[in-house]
């Protein structure tokens, strides 16, 4: 028999649409994908990008504070256990996701670990089902769908850079930069946005010295943010480079990167331990090619402004798949609750 509604991702927008089709009855199946090796190596590991922050101090309801207390009493034990120790400094990201997947649980969600890997469409006598097919293999019928499969970390294509992955090249400060191997070392950042001002802030924790690469002379990150670089004695930026090539050997991993200016400067050798990439993100729509309408950079094209329908009637999109400009987890957790509503008022007009 067919599922009411199957939503695909874990991190807030798919449990947001989880919490209120739950609520309303709709007794939601959510596949939050999982952790195979392909995965691993995009970082598209489920419950999404907040896995991969720190403090999140930006999220409404979640002032400075001890939740310890507070998470040991939501988060199941069985999960709990194997949560990082918390800070007592407010919420971090993976506390938060954790305590948004508790939430949709509690009202009775269905969770399932695999990967969504296609979707097929049938259609009689005006009823229509959509069949998705998962990474194990398995087939599952729904009335409708909504996808929140979020976005990752995109990379600059060098073959060093490749080839030291994981050797000293990151996408993820967050993730890696208390390794041993970058403390108290000089250490780059490529990108010009927001994540690339805040991997470089983040990372001064640790480093002896942060350049921060961008390939033009002004950034594109916003003012604050900028002004926290520029005021931060530890971060060097560097204007007008790009990286071409990410030097080393295997037993020291990443040792130096060679950059290049784009304005006929002499090309410069930066003696760094590691090389923090933060130059934006793809979408995790490849297997949605077919299925829905997207733009030239792969996020879901939303049919009418303000409102979550694709261009399959049927399929709602919420969260970073769909959205290029915003990319914040309480934009993403907005669209996801207007993803469960409109679906659960486009269901009961069938
Ligand atoms: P972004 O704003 O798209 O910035 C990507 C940066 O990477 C740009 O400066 C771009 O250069 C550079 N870039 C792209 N491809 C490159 C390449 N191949 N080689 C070298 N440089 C390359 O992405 P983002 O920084 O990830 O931010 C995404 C969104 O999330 C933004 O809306 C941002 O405001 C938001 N965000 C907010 C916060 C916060 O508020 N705390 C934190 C992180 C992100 P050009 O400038 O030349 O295009």
């Amino acid at each position: 028999m067919a599922h009411r509604i199957i939503i695909i991702g874990s991190g807030p927008a798919g449990w947001s649409a989880a919490i209120y089709a739950a609520r309303a009855g709709m007794e939601p199946l959510l596949f939050e994908g999982s952790l195979s090796e392909k995965n691993q190596k995009n970082q598209t590991l489920p419950m999404g990008q907040l896995m991969l922050t720190t403090e999140v101090e930006n999220y409404p309801g979640f002032p400075h504070g001890d939740l310890s207390q507070y998470l040991k009493s939501s988060i199941h034990e069985e999960r709990f256990q194997y949560m990082a120790p918390h800070q007592k400094a407010g919420v971090s990201g993976p506390e938060l996701v954790e305590l948004m997947r508790q939430q949709a649980m509690n009202f009775g969600t269905k969770v399932i670990m695999e990967d969504v890997i296609k979707i097929e469409t049938s259609s009689f006598q005006n009823e229509r089902i959509f069949y998705i097919f998962d990474s194990n293999h398995q087939q599952y019928e729904a009335e409708a769908i909504i996808v929140a499969t979020g976005a990752r970390a995109n990379w600059l294509g060098l073959p060093s850079e490749e080839h030291f992955k994981n050797r000293g090249v990151s996408a993820c400060a967050v993730c890696d930069g208390a390794l041993p191997r970058f403390h108290q070392r000089p250490l780059a950042v490529v990108g010009g946005g927001d994540s690339a001002m805040e991997e470089a802030i983040y990372l001064t924790r640790f480093a002896s010295q942060v350049y921060l690469i961008h390939r033009r002379d002004n950034f594109r990150a916003s003012k604050i943010m900028t002004e926290k670089v520029q005021k931060n004695p530890k971060i060097t930026p560097i204007l007008s480079f790009v990286v071409s090539e990410v030097l080393g050997n295997d037993s020291d991993g990443v040792t130096a990167v060679r950059i290049t200016s784009v304005k006929n400067e002499p090309e410069r050798i930066l003696d760094v331990s590691g090389l923090f990439v933060a130059i934006g993100h793809t979408p995790n729509t490849a297997f949605l090619t077919g299925t829905l309408e997207m733009d030239d950079k792969m996020y879901i094209k939303l049919i009418q402004p303000g409102r979550t329908f694709t261009s399959q009637e049927g399929i709602f999109a919420a969260g970073d798949c769909a959205d290029s400009i915003y990319r914040q987890a309480i934009t993403s957790a907005a669209t996801g609750c207007m993803a469960a509503l409109d679906a659960e008022r486009w269901l009961i007009m069938q």
